[in-house]
């Protein structure tokens, strides 16, 4: 049987051709995807999300050529996509595709490398060691921090809580890696009340529990109130935050850490998207003190703009990761090189470091920072428009956040509900310190000016629709 075509024996050579007008006619269906980002509703219709019912087959007993697979995925799948491409997606953080991460992307599943160890991809490993020290430079971050190219923030502050939780147990005595956590040392979490919901996971995937925690009271913006730290002492792990996912806030680093840091904690930030803003001189400010911590999470799917998905676990002592992650095995080399498995939860692995280097080398510092400068722009025009046709905006926008209330949490549900059936533009729902709001967030390369003003334009339209 014929991978590509169903029926028949066929030569080498019909192969090779099938494979070729097959990934040809694949790249024509994604082009003419992309091409149509401008009329496409950002939203899919209810009849093209109601058609991927007919993906609910029996399982096939046999083949079907590898054209007509491709046909019927961007048949019916293309029209139910989330139209994120065009620069008017605002859901959560979400950053776009940069055409150079998105090429590279096409690459790597052309070459299908597993970026697990060396011997398997001199390549992916190669540009994945290039990618972490450009990101440590970037960030801003102390020369010999190292750190594991992952899924996303979630798996990156697992990763670098792993590693936390190494190092906290090591200084009381306990390998926890070796010994688990049923009688090691009892382990303090200090957390702000306004962490983001994946940093309690990974606590709670730790067994360090996502509910055992000390929780810090935070201001109107959700940044830890440094007034409020409780003891500290070097069983504490102290997690802050670099850029809120509502109000975009970063916690005071430059006033926490150094108390933290005498105290002997560990600390961690999760910088999810923040972070980033080291990489602009306009927006470093808010990102002053955090270098001086242990360990940090970040994404390179939101500001940076690589394509889904690719997060970053950083570690001042790389040792520590390693402890936590390294394993052995028989058929495993164990050379002097740095291995990704040595470091990352997972052992087989897309080489998604290649897509980072791709973006960051498309970008350069200038280019990432001409990101987080426009974005945070378009977002203090959004605020700006929306104030002026009479709306409340509800938190401070210091970069690409911003939170609006169109009045009670009916009128604003109303009025998000509308503009997703707009199709305009999108963006969701949140709840900021008790009060209902929608959340703008503008994430993407690819959002210019008049992305902004028509998206303005329909949201004012649905907020005063009766
Ligand atoms: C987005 C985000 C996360 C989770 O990141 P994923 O990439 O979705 O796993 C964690 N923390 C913050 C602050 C975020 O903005």
């Amino acid at each position: 049987m014929c991978v590509l075509q169903p029926s028949g024996t066929l030569s080498q050579s019909e192969i090779l051709r099938l494979r070729t007008a097959l990934l040809h006619n694949t790249a024509k269906a994604a082009l003419e995807y992309l091409d149509g980002e401008e009329t496409r509703a950002v939203q899919p219709s209810a009849a093209a999300v109601a058609a991927l019912d007919a993906f609910r087959e029996p399982l096939p007993e046999g083949p079907m050529a590898a054209t007509e697979v491709l046909e019927q995925l961007h048949r019916l799948g293309s029209p139910a996509t989330i139209a994120k491409t065009a620069g008017r997606f605002f859901g959560f953080v979400n950053g776009g595709c940069l055409p150079a991460a998105l090429a590279a992307a096409w690459m790597v599943s052309a070459w299908d490398q597993n970026a697990a160890i060396f011997v398997q991809s001199p390549t992916a490993i190669t540009l994945e060691e290039v990618a972490l020290e450009w990101v440590r430079e970037l960030l801003g971050l102390p020369a010999g921090t190292g750190g594991a190219v992952v899924t996303g923030a979630t798996m990156a502050n697992f990763a670098a809580l792993a590693a936390a939780r190494r190092a906290v147990c090591l200084r009381a005595g306990w390998d926890v890696e070796a010994d688990g956590l049923f009688g090691a040392p009892e382990i303090t979490v200090v957390i702000g009340a306004e962490a983001h919901p994946s940093v309690h996971k990974a606590l709670g995937l730790l067994g360090l529990g996502r509910n055992r925690v000390v929780r810090v009271p935070v201001d109107s913006q959700g940044r830890m109130r440094a007034d409020s730290l409780p003891h500290m002492d070097q069983r504490t792990i102290l997690c802050l935050q670099a850029g809120n996912v509502n109000s975009g806030a970063f916690d005071a680093a430059a006033a926490i850490v150094p108390e933290a840091r005498a105290k002997g904690a560990w600390i961690h930030v999760d910088g999810a998207f923040g972070l980033w803003a080291a990489a602009s001189p306009q927006y470093r400010h808010w990102t002053k003190g955090f270098e001086q911590a242990d360990s940090w999470a970040t994404d390179a799917h939101k500001w940076p703009n690589v394509g889904y998905d690719c997060g970053i676990a950083l570690v001042r002592e790389p040792e520590m990761l390693r402890g936590a992650m390294s394993m052995t095995a028989s058929y495993l080399p164990m050379g002097e090189r740095r291995e990704p498995a040595d470091y990352n939860p997972e052992l087989s692995r897309r080489a998604r470091g290649v897509e980072l280097w791709a973006a960051l080398r498309s970008l350069g510092r200038a280019g990432l920072a001409e990101i987080v400068e426009h974005t945070s722009a378009h977002a203090r025009r959004f605020a700006a428009g929306l104030m002026a046709a009479g709306y409340e905006i509800l938190n401070e926008v210091t970069i690409n956040q911003v939170l609006v209330s169109f009045g009670s949490r009916e009128k604003t549900l109303r009025a998000i509900e509308r503009i997703q059936q707009d199709g305009t533009c999108w963006c969701g729902s949140t709840v900021w310190q008790g009060k209902t709001a929608m959340r703008i967030s503008v994430s993407s390369w690819a959002t210019t000016e008049q992305d902004v003003e028509r998206s303005l334009a329909a949201m004012v339209r649905a907020a005063r629709e009766p």
